[in-house]
């Protein structure tokens, strides 16, 4: 409060703050024309669009964030649908001894940016979706993302028991009952909302399999409207209003449950409402419809009911045509599998730093954001941005990544040692001169967080080179069962070798969308090193790479797209000729990478004291990956050759 009224006296702040408000208010107001009523619904599991929302876990939700703030700069009626998660996903702690410890706060709605939502009759709107025998109600809630209106359905309420009242409670926590009956909520829950607002959308947009059930509810809303139809008429209507978007090229990152389960959660009036039988209702969810001991899968049962598939980049649109070839018996081979694919995006002015927007502001245009997907303006300005402007701009940064590492690492109480996640004394901690590595993301084994740490001595000799040192940054959360993810944090945690990695290396608890921020705006170099081909796409990387940030990256998801041996650096070659060495020659090449190539051009300095080569290369990153990888790219896309609106 004492910090408010300051403010209030601060006539330069509180202008500043009322030309914001102004802009906002114009930006707001922009739809003069009557918006189109032809809405796509947009369904999502989670939302990351700010931390004042903790109502995501990872990258998914941010791109379905990053996807709603793109629909709205581009006016697009789009409308959000998903869940509203008391408790959230897990904030991560790690204990003196490396290992992860979870807890969850709990989400007060009321300090929230969320309004409830009420009917013309003033009563709180509420939908029920039916599970074994009961009513669970669900109340909605209303965010603005810009223009575009967000709608989350939560069961925390009265009517409801307290298992029920659960359901809503942990984002991606709970047993498989807790998962379908979320699901239900998500799907079934989520279009009985349209209805109650009155949106009857032209499309449904579903953004992984989670909210898969929806089409469920629309066959049987077809069934309702016309008796006579049969399930396959329903399904024919249903295909042509839905769309789908896969995340994961791992078979076991698709959500799927047992059947047994399944069937437990639906009731026989709502199968037999749909024309099925309960054979025919579980073979919905299968690959191959021979074996009826596999798992309901959402993943065949939107690609089923979908009149378009898509992934996340190209290289992960083919990987997904490979991986569900098993549901077109017919097809001669996977080239004629119909998944296509989009590639993601990241939302600009939400992630590049105020220092760089002003830069574009400069040399783009006060508009530079609206001209963020024309190709042809950034390359012409970029080869016009100011090398010193780029360098002083990336240095205080760093800078406040500094300040920010400082604060987070330093700890009331640590353990017999200092680690990379406490300090006692941060003072002399990180360097502004030192080539900062970044590299923050989940902890999953595919990621392979002990790649740079698979040769101690080599990456120790680069860490306490006393000419060109390196230092690194890594933040990350490990699943709450995944004990394998977590014996690997804590692995790293425990590296206390007597060289400088204590003052060189940091953990950064508990990853999320500020923490990002800070990464991606502050370090030098981004680093990712999935094992091919199981990053879908990943999006930090764009995130960098819009501020200058150099990646560092295996040759997988949207890096095959974006790489041009100049924007960046690359990990490995493309093509895997063995399985077996793929470990062992994509740590050779991070090393000799690093060594070589990397460390060399960061520290090599022209007359003027500025690395030359180095802001060429961020130069180009920014002109090349920015436009490319812009989330008003993605959702152009989305609009042209998926929604066909
Ligand atoms: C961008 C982002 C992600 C996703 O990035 P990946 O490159 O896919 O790992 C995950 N978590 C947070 C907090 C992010 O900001």
């Amino acid at each position: 409060m004492l910090r408010l009224y300051q403010k209030a006296a601060d006539t330069s702040y509180v202008e500043r703050l009322q030309r914001f408000a102004e802009k906002q208010k114009a930006y707001l107001g922009l739809t003069a024309k009557p918006r189109a009523t032809t809405k796509f619904a947009y369904f999502c599991a989670e939302y990351g669009v700010h931390n004042s929302l903790p109502n995501y876990s990872g990258g998914l939700g941010i791109l379905a964030g990053d996807h709603l703030k793109s629909a709205s700069d581009l006016d697009l009626p789009l409308v959000g649908i998903g869940l509203l998660y008391r408790y959230g996903y897990f904030r991560q702690k790690l204990g003196h001894d490396g290992w992860q410890e979870e807890s969850y706060n709990d989400v007060f709605e009321s300090e929230l940016a969320l309004t409830p939502v009420f009917d013309e009759s003033g009563n709180r709107v509420k939908v029920s979706v039916g599970i074994r025998g009961r009513e669970v109600v669900a109340q909605a809630w209303h965010a603005s993302v810009g223009r575009i209106s967000l709608y989350l359905l939560d069961t925390n309420v009265e009517e409801n028991g307290e298992v029920d009242r659960l359901i809503t409670g942990h984002l991606y926590g709970g047993d498989t009952e807790t998962r379908i009956v979320q699901e239900k909520v998500l799907g079934i829950g989520g279009v009985r909302l349209l209805r109650k607002l009155g949106i009857d959308p032209a499309g449904y947009h579903l953004n992984e399999g989670h909210a898969a059930f929806s089409t469920l509810e629309l066959a049987r809303e077809h069934i309702v409207a016309n008796p006579e139809a049969s399930f396959a008429g329903a399904v024919e209507t249903v295909r042509s209003k839905c769309v789908f978007t896969t995340h994961t090229p791992v078979a076991a990152g698709n959500d799927a449950f047992d059947p047994t389960v399944l069937a437990e959660c639906f009731s026989n009036e709502y199968i037999a409402s749909l024309k099925l039988t309960h054979g025919e209702f579980l073979a919905l969810g299968r690959a191959d419809l021979s074996d009826d001991k596999e798992f309901f899968g959402m993943t065949p049962l939107a690609i089923r009911m979908c009149r378009s598939a898509n992934g996340v980049s190209a290289k992960h649109g083919e990987v997904s045509r490979g991986l569900w070839l098993k549901m077109f018996p017919d097809l001669a081979d996977a080239g004629a599998v119909p998944i296509t694919s989009v590639t993601n995006g990241v939302h600009a002015p939400t992630w590049v730093a105020p220092a760089f927007q002003n830069i574009y502001e400069r040399e783009i245009g006060e508009n530079w954001h609206e001209l963020v997907r024309d190709e042809a303006a950034w390359a012409n300005a970029t080869e016009a941005l100011p090398d010193d402007a780029i360098w002083s701009s990336h240095q205080v940064l760093k800078e406040l990544l500094i300040a920010f590492i400082r604060e987070r690492t330093r700890a009331k109480e640590t353990g017999d040692i200092d680690t990379i996640h406490e300090h006692e004394s941060t003072k002399g901690l990180f360097s502004p001169e030192v080539l900062t590595i970044g590299f923050a993301r989940r902890v999953a084994a595919y990621k392979r967080w002990d790649l740079i740490f698979s040769d101690l001595d080599r990456l120790l000799k680069l860490v306490d080179d006393s000419e060109r040192p390196v230092q690194f940054v890594f933040a990350g959360k490990a699943h709450p069962q995944d004990r394998t993810a977590k014996a690997i944090l804590q692995k790293l945690m425990s590296i206390n070798h007597d060289s400088n990695w204590q003052r060189r290396a940091v953990f950064i608890e508990d990853y999320d969308q500020e923490v990002a921020r800070y990464l991606v705006h502050g370090v030098d170099v981004w680093m990712n090193v999935p094992r091919r081909p199981m990053e879908a796409s990943g999006t930090s990387g764009m995130k960098a790479a819009m501020n200058g940030v150099l990646n560092f990256s295996i040759l997988d998801g949207w890096w095959i797209e974006g790489y041009n041996e100049i924007n960046g650096f690359a990990i490995g070659e493309l093509d895997v000729e063995a399985e077996s060495q793929m470990d062992a020659e994509d740590a050779e090449s991070l090393y000799s990478t690093l060594e070589n190539v990397i460390v060399p051009a960061y520290y090599s300095r022209g007359e003027d004291g500025l690395p030359t080569e180095w802001i060429a290369r961020m130069k180009n990153s920014i002109a090349t990956l920015t436009p490319q990888f812009s989330s008003d790219r993605m959702v152009g896309d989305y609009l042209k050759d998926i929604y066909n609106a």
